[in-house]
């Protein structure tokens, strides 16, 4: 086969992927064999989850698409180009369940404290991890690009800052979760759904002074933790303060 040329121009937030010296977002391979559209992308460092629409020649095409010629590709991420090529969008929308890899274990506190649904285990590997959000159709926050790059894994984000919290605001805001969002519903130690307690109920569980000031209880229904408006609620209370305000920001 002849060699040829490939031409990527990334839009958005994708040149966050590129080596920091791209000038503009564009980068050029030059290939010898027929390539699949998905694979010349992942050369250039992107992981296709972060792909929302790709263009090949001004045509939206999926990944499968077969490179055999020069050809320019443009890329778009969710977010922009979402009322055109509407029907040749790659990632879904309305992704509400997630899993997270082991090292993001304050992120998965925040997203649980907000009601959000993330499977996590710290010691989880990345083969059980692809697994999850593969058979269990969960969308897969990490910090580790070739982990994300798995065939197997279809919707997932690779976190861009280091720090929990502006974490959290990203996964709010690539996957539109501010508005389903229901703080205190969910467990933050096993992820299941909280349900009222009443106090005879869960005595056994509490402690002397917490038996004499407080009333209300909930109480996990995965694996029974008992939760009250008590000095660790007040912080969790700050916590979703934080939220609140760097979201609106
Ligand atoms: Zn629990």
């Amino acid at each position: 086969m002849k060699p040829f040329t490939v031409r990527l121009h990334v839009y958005g937030d994708l040149d966050f992927f590129l080596p920091s010296r791209t000038p503009g977002g564009r980068v050029e391979r030059h290939l010898s064999e027929k390539t699949s559209v998905k694979d010349v992308i992942e050369s250039c460092g992107i992981p296709h989850p972060e792909v929302d629409v790709i263009l090949v020649n001004g045509k939206a095409v999926d990944f499968a698409c077969a490179i055999t010629g020069d050809t320019e590709i443009e890329l778009y991420p969710p977010g922009i180009q979402s009322s055109h090529f509407k029907e040749k969008r790659l990632q879904a929308t309305a992704i509400t369940e997630f899993v997270a890899d082991g090292h993001l274990g304050k992120l998965v506190r925040d997203l649980r404290l907000l009601g959000i649904d993330v499977a996590y285990d710290s010691a989880a590997e990345d083969r059980q991890l692809v697994e999850i959000a593969s058979t269990n159709n969960r969308a897969l926050h990490t910090r580790d690009r070739r982990l994300l790059m798995h065939a197997a894994v279809k919707h997932g984000y690779y976190l861009r800052s280091q720090n929990p919290l502006e974490q959290t605001i990203e996964v709010l805001r690539r996957f539109e979760l501010g508005s389903t969002l229901s703080p205190f519903s969910r467990c933050l130690r096993c992820n299941a759904l909280l349900e009222p307690a009443e106090k005879e109920k869960v005595i056994g569980q509490l402690e002397p002074l917490t038996k004499i000031y407080y009333d209300e209880f909930r109480r996990c229904t995965g694996c029974s933790q008992v939760y009250w408006s008590g000095s660790h609620f007040t912080k969790l209370q700050k916590r979703l303060e934080q939220i609140r305000a760097k979201l609106g920001s």
